[in-house]
């Protein structure tokens, strides 16, 4: 099968083929650094993540550029409210989204440039539209003529004339067209500028990923996303700016849109007041959970995300306790398959061990459906367990066969995904910690109560054994007797 992706401005799938064979440009909006990221934030971060790797993984060389937006109205007001420079709010805040984005293990893009270091880019380009007759100065400001470029509204289906007539009549006497939109933005005093052609001031939000997407891509590439709330009129009007600057066809030839997260009905928006910051999650979860949970879903359909409180007032959520059990269950069965013996020689396997691949690879073909891809793999775990559990299950040499192909298997679509990729023990040990914390169990007076186990085995008080691994099992813990010594889990509450 070969990749079929839902392009925004043809409104269905479409045939993927790159631009040069083997070579995939890609551009996202990121994000505009004034404070820490929330949910929203990170579901389109891991969403893209999870194209490029999935088009890595498919053998393609991917150039993929998302930007920094650290110029801006809002960064400029929370400088100033704070005594701060613009460049020190965005210093601030682009290393926590850094931080966060690690935690979420989205992968670096090959290019983060920040707005600020591209300005001569932006001057570049508005001078092109200046020439068309597509740009005007007036008052300080730079404007784009939005009624010379017929194109407009296409991306979001929408027609020109239309989006006149419903145009709010904002108080500016500058625009010719309550549509045209800024540029340039003149400087106020105590705000920081740039020079240009027009005076001080500095790029308008939507001309700065024109600038970057032609630095680091050139006209055309291949693939522009963002968050569908991206679309009009941010897309739209890079569309205006760099094909009236470069000739229509010249700017992204596919448009990508991530849904939204829904959290209490709403969408999550740090404008609407309604989100929950990344770091907030991750005081109670491990982020694999949320990233594990975000990708569950479509890319473009909303993913739920919803708050509860615990018996002692904490914040939990319950997608992510879910998304937590579902992560320990995949990393128990890794670490046991890490154990079995044997090696893949290319034989025959149990099925459907012999398709994991394809069916993953099936699914993420179409249009990156990672909800049907890790059904694909939840088929995988099954059959590891069962096959775990029942060393009689197949003949012993095919399935230790099948348990190495399923391991390699389960590595390799884990790393497209970007989920399972650490030690199972490293996983399993802090969840273990995190379940104990949550149900009050002191994990030093588990192992204690181990010791004095293993003690009353050992004088065969097989009774006292019995009684203690009773009690423990009343509180959640669950003991597991392996040719090593006993261990134990924190069984997860249902
Ligand atoms: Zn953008």
């Amino acid at each position: 099968m070969t990749l079929r992706i839902y392009d925004t401005r043809a409104g269905k799938k479409v045939p993927f083929e790159p631009l040069t064979p083997g070579r995939v440009g890609m551009y996202s909006c990121g994000i505009t650094v004034y404070d820490l990221c929330h949910v929203g934030h990170g579901r389109k971060e891991v969403a893209f993540d999870v194209i490029a790797r999935y088009l890595r993984a498919s053998g393609y060389a991917v150039n993929y550029v998302r930007n920094v937006t650290d110029i801006d109205d809002k960064i400029i007001r929370k400088a100033e409210a704070e005594k701060r420079t613009a460049a020190e709010v965005a210093h601030e805040f682009t290393e926590k989204m850094n931080a966060d984005f690690r935690a979420l293990d989205v992968l670096p893009a090959d290019h983060e440039p920040h707005a600020t270091d591209h300005i001569a880019e932006v001057i570049e380009i508005i001078q092109r539209l200046e020439a068309r007759g597509l740009a005007y100065a007036a008052g300080g400001d730079v404007y784009f003529s939005v009624p010379g470029f017929a194109p407009y509204g296409r991306l979001s289906g929408q027609h020109i004339d239309d989006l006149r007539s419903g145009a709010r009549i904002e108080v500016d006497e500058h625009k010719k067209s309550p549509l045209d939109f800024a540029l340039w933005k003149g400087a106020k005093p105590g705000e920081p500028f740039w020079e240009s052609p027009w005076g001080n001031g500095r790029p308008g939000w939507h001309i700065e990923c024109s600038g970057m997407a032609h630095r680091y891509l050139g006209e055309p590439f291949d693939i522009h996303g963002g968050g569908a709330d991206l679309i009009f009129p941010h897309h739209e009007n890079e569309i205006a700016q760099s094909e009236g600057a470069f000739g229509e066809g010249q700017f992204a030839r596919h448009w990508i849109h991530s849904g939204m997260v829904n959290f209490g009905g709403e969408k999550m928006s740090k404008s609407l007041g309604n989100f929950v910051t990344i770091r907030k999650v991750a005081e109670t979860y491990d982020l694999e959970a949320l990233r594990l949970h975000l990708i569950g879903v479509h890319y473009r359909s909303p993913v739920a995300f919803t708050i509860a409180h615990d018996d002692k007032g904490h914040a939990r959520y319950p997608e992510i306790d879910e998304a937590e059990a579902r992560l320990a269950y995949y990393y128990r069965t890794l670490d046991r398959l890490a154990e079995a013996p044997g090696e893949d020689d290319g034989g025959a396997v149990v099925a459907p061990a012999d398709k994991t691949i394809t069916s993953f690879n099936d699914a993420m073909d179409d249009d990156f459906n990672t909800a049907a891809a890790i059904g694909q793999l939840s088929e995988a775990f099954l059959l590891a367990n069962k096959l775990l559990d029942d060393p009689k299950a197949a003949a012993k040499d095919v399935r230790r066969r099948t348990l190495a192909r399923l391991r390699k298997d389960l590595a390799a679509c884990g790393a497209a995904l970007g989920i399972f990729q650490r030690p199972s023990a490293a996983f399993l040990e802090g969840y273990r910690l995190r379940l104990c914390g949550r149900r009050g169990i002191d994990p030093a007076a588990v192992e204690a109560r181990i010791v004095e186990r293993s003690e009353a085995r050992k004088a065969k008080d097989f009774t006292r054994g019995d009684e203690i691994r009773r009690t423990l099992q009343e509180i959640g813990v669950e003991l597991m007797d392996t040719p090593a010594g006993t261990t134990w889990r924190v069984t997860e509450p249902r």
